[in-house]
C-alpha cells in the first residue's frame, strides 16, 4: 500500500463521528451475519432479549456487562456487533478472549472477521495480508484487534480499551481477573463477558452475580403482569395413567399436555410461535441486585425464549424428564447440560441430586474393642495451618474398623494432644501434607509423625522379592519415601496413595460391601463427619486423552472423607487388607 492511500485510510478512519443509531440498527445497516436467517441481516425484532444488552456496548456509561445464557440464544451475535461497532465507531485497543484451541480459531474465522470484513467502515482500512492482517490480529489504522486463548501469557502485557470475553466459564480460574487489569489505564474501558455456566461458584458465575442480575421475563398473555422464566414453576405438564402408564412416560402424550403456566393467574399458554412472539415482545428485564453498581450490568435469557421452531417446550420436558431419569441412576451429565445449556442456570449439585449423609451404626467407642489391633490418626490440615481435622479409626487385622473420634483441632500441639489422649504410636499419625508440605513436614519431624499425600495416579508399581523372584505389583499406595527435613532433625517418613483407587475402595466399605466398616455418635463433629465423609461423588468427566471416565467429584466440604482416605492407606500399608508391610 502506498503512503498515500494509508494517509486516506488513516484520514478516513479518524474524521468520522460515532454514530448515534442504536446497535442493533446500526449492526442491521452495517454489517453481515453469516448464520442469520434474514439474508445476513440482524433483525432485533427476532431477539428482542437482546436489546438491552446491545444498548451497554454503546452506551459510555456502562463499564461491564455480563451475559449468561443458554446455548444458541444470541449471545455470540453480541459480541460480533459489539466488536465491529467499536473498531469502526468509538476505536480503541481491542481484545477478544476465547477458551484455548479450536474454538479460539473457529471465533476468529467463522464468527468475528467475516464480520469485520462485512463492515464498509472497516473493509475501507483494512490492512492487506503484508501489511498487518492476521487471522489473529488485524491492525487497523485506528486500533488493532487481537483474538487470543484466556492464558496467562496472552493476558499479560498489553493495554486494552474494549475486552470481549467468550465462553468464560471454560477459563481457567484467575484469567477473567486477568483480563479485567488490562483495561485499567482506559477509563473509557469496557468489558463484555459472555457464556453459558457451567459450576455454581465459579469465577463466571462471580462477575455476574457483580452485576445487576437481570433476568428476562416474559409477559403473561392472560394477566398482562410479568412471568420469570422458572422452568421449574411455571412449566407444567401432566402425570397420570395416559402419561405415563405402569410408571413409564409416554412422551407422546406428555407433550400434548406441556405448557408455560402464569403463576399470579394460572392462564395457560401453549407453546406457538405467536404466543412466544406475543410474550417476548411484551418481555422485559428484571434486576435481581438493585444494589450492583449501575456500570456493571448482567443479564441471563433462557431457551425458554426461543419460538417452537428452534426450540420448543416440549422439547424441552421431554429432556428435562429423561435427564432426571438418569440423574436419579447417578448418571448427571444430562441433566447438568440442560441446566447449563437449556436454562442458562449454573449447576448447583445439591439442588438436583440428593445425596445422603452417612447412616450411623450403634457401638460405644469408649469401651474396648477385643479385635483391635491398631489404631490409626489421619490429618487433614486446612490451608493456613489453623485448622485441621482429625479421625482415629482403630482396625482388626482382617480389615475390620470402627471410628472413635472425629474433631476439629486447631494446632499441632492439639493433635499431639489428641494422640497421647488415644495412646497412639507417634508413627501411626498420617498427616496430609498436600498444603504447605515444609511447615507439615517440620511439623512431622518434630512429633514424629508420618506424611501422606494422596495423587490422581490409579496405583504404583511395588518391587517385593519372593524366594528368589522379584516381582512389581500394582498397589494403591507407594512405597515409603525418606524426607530430609535438616541435618538435624529426624527424617520423616511420606507415603504416597491412588486417590481413585482408595476412594473406590473406601466407597465399597461404606457400602457395607467389603470388611465392616463403621461409624457412630462420636460428639460434637458428628454431623459435619456424615455430611463431609459423603462429600464427593462419582461424576462422569473427560480426561486428558479425551476419553469420557468416572471421576471422583467434591460437592461439598469433604474433609472427613480424605482422613478416612488416609485411614484405608494407612490399613492397606499396615497389611491390614491381606498383603504386608511395603
Ligand atoms: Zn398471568
Amino acid at each position: 500500500m502506498k503512503a498515500v492511500e494509508l494517509f486516506e485510510k488513516e484520514v478516513a478512519s479518524r474524521f468520522r463521528l460515532p454514530d448515534e443509531a442504536p446497535l442493533w440498527d446500526w449492526m442491521h445497516d452495517n454489517i453481515t451475519l453469516k448464520d442469520s436467517p434474514y439474508g445476513g441481516k440482524f433483525v432485533i425484532s427476532e431477539t428482542p432479549w437482546l436489546r438491552e444488552p446491545l444498548s451497554c456496548i454503546t452506551d459510555p456509561a456502562i463499564m461491564q456487562l455480563t451475559i449468561m445464557s443458554g446455548a444458541q440464544l444470541g449471545k455470540t451475535t453480541v459480541i460480533q456487533g459489539g466488536v465491529a461497532w467499536a473498531l469502526a465507531e468509538d476505536p480503541g485497543p481491542t481484545m477478544v478472549i476465547s477458551d484455548a484451541g479450536d474454538s479460539l480459531e473457529n471465533l476468529a474465522e467463522n464468527k468475528i472477521n467475516p464480520v469485520l470484513e462485512s463492515c464498509p467502515a472497516l473493509a475501507r482500512v483494512m490492512p492487506d495480508n503484508r501489511n498487518g492482517k492476521k487471522k489473529l490480529k488485524i491492525k487497523f489504522p485506528q486500533a488493532t484487534v487481537m483474538m487470543g486463548p484466556a492464558n496467562d501469557s496472552f493476558l499479560r502485557s498489553h493495554s486494552i480499551r474494549y475486552i470481549f470475553g467468550t465462553e468464560v466459564s471454560a477459563w481457567s480460574p484467575g484469567n477473567v481477573q486477568r483480563s479485567k487489569k488490562r483495561t485499567t489505564r482506559w477509563s473509557d474501558r469496557k468489558r463484555v463477558y459472555e457464556s453459558t455456566p457451567k459450576l455454581a461458584g465459579d469465577d463466571f458465575c462471580a462477575e455476574w452475580e457483580q452485576g445487576s442480575q437481570e433476568e428476562w421475563n416474559f409477559e403473561c398473555l392472560g394477566c398482562g403482569g410479568m412471568i420469570e422464566p422458572d422452568f421449574s414453576e411455571i412449566i407444567k405438564w401432566d402425570e397420570n395413567e395416559t402419561t405415563r402408564p405402569d410408571g413409564k412416560w409416554n412422551f407422546k402424550e406428555v407433550r400434548k399436555t406441556v405448557r408455560l403456566e402464569c403463576p399470579e393467574c394460572g392462564h395457560a399458554h401453549k407453546h406457538t410461535a405467536g404466543t412466544s412472539r406475543r410474550m417476548n415482545n411484551g418481555g422485559r428485564y428484571v434486576a435481581k441486585n438493585p444494589g450492583a453498581n449501575e456500570r456493571n450490568r448482567s443479564f441471563r435469557f433462557t431457551a425458554l425464549c426461543l419460538p417452537p421452531s428452534v426450540c420448543s417446550w416440549e422439547d424441552l420436558v421431554e429432556e428435562f424428564i429423561r435427564a432426571s431419569q438418569q440423574a436419579k441412576t447417578g448418571y448427571t451429565t444430562p441433566l447438568q447440560e440442560f441446566v447449563n445449556l437449556q436454562l442458562g442456570q449454573p449447576w448447583v449439585e445439591e439442588r438436583y441430586v440428593k445425596i445422603k449423609d452417612l447412616a450411623l451404626d450403634d457401638y460405644d467407642p469408649s469401651v474396648e474393642w477385643d479385635d483391635q489391633a491398631f489404631t490409626f490418626i489421619t490429618v487433614d490440615c486446612q490451608q493456613y495451618l489453623a485448622d485441621f481435622w482429625v479421625c482415629v479409626r482403630q482396625w482388626s487385622r482382617d480389615g475390620r474398623s470402627r471410628l472413635v473420634r472425629y474433631e476439629r483441632p486447631k494446632s499441632f500441639e492439639e493433635v499431639e494432644e489428641i494422640r497421647e489422649q488415644s495412646g497412639v504410636k507417634s508413627g501411626l499419625v498420617f498427616v496430609d501434607r498436600m498444603y504447605k508440605p515444609d511447615e507439615v513436614a517440620a511439623a512431622c519431624s518434630k512429633y514424629g509423625w508420618t506424611m501422606m499425600q494422596g495423587e490422581d495416579t490409579s496405583d504404583y508399581l511395588i518391587s517385593e522379592t519372593k524366594g528368589k523372584r522379584k516381582l512389581k505389583r500394582r498397589r494403591p499406595v507407594s512405597n515409603k519415601v525418606k524426607v530430609s527435613i535438616s541435618r538435624n532433625s529426624p527424617i520423616v517418613l511420606l507415603f504416597r496413595w491412588s486417590n481413585p483407587t482408595v476412594k473406590d475402595i473406601l466407597a465399597t466399605l461404606k457400602e457395607g460391601k467389603g470388611a465392616e466398616w463403621l461409624a457412630c455418635d462420636v460428639g460434637e463433629q458428628t454431623e459435619a463427619y456424615q455430611k463431609q465423609v459423603n462429600g464427593e461423588r462419582k461424576t462422569e468427566s473427560i480426561d486428558r486423552h479425551g476419553n469420557t471416565v468416572l471421576m471422583w467429584k467434591k460437592f461439598r466440604e469433604n474433609h472427613a472423607l480424605d482422613c478416612e482416605c488416609m485411614q484405608v492407606a494407612a490399613a492397606i500399608v499396615m497389611g491390614c487388607f491381606g498383603s504386608g508391610e511395603v
